[in-house]
């Protein structure tokens, strides 16, 4: 349930860049969120409503994108994303599920993403996160 502690930082975040500018309204934010982060948009969504009530950013329309998750090797410079990440994993780690199908640990715990991962191409655990982590704010319109 990390969506509403997120909500509160881009609340606080919009607020002050609000204050700045002395904006009296925001029509429109855009957000852009990691693929790592497995958000529940719903529930961001709705905690950016609930969270927005009596401040300036009630009634403003936010949209979403996702950013694709990819790696880099740092030993060999091999590239992939995370739907490769899914296929790496050892096979003991995936959870069975009740109707007999398998779930990615991942689903779970994005983290263990990081720590079981190695470069597909060479093995190395030395690798970069380029992208698909973390959540920010891509666009604000202002009316002031
Ligand atoms: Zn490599």
């Amino acid at each position: 349930m990390h969506e509403w502690s997120l909500a509160e930082a881009v609340i606080e975040a919009l607020t002050q860049v609000m204050e700045q500018e002395g904006a009296r309204r925001a029509s429109e934010v855009e957000i852009i969120y990691g693929e790592m982060m497995e958000l529940e948009l719903d529930i961001l969504k709705f905690a950016l409503e609930e969270l927005s009530k009596g401040t300036p950013l009630e009634g403003s329309k936010f949209t979403f994108n996702e950013e694709r998750a990819s790696f880099r090797c740092n030993s060999c410079g091999h590239r992939w994303d995370f739907r490769q990440v899914h296929e790496l994993l050892p096979e003991d780690l995936w959870v069975s599920e009740p109707d007999g199908g398998r779930e990615s640990p991942i689903h779970f715990i994005p983290d263990l993403a990081q720590a079981l991962m190695v470069c597909p191409n060479c093995g190395s655990r030395d690798f970069e996160v380029e992208s698909g982590k973390g959540l920010r704010i891509n666009k604000v319109i202002l009316e002031v």
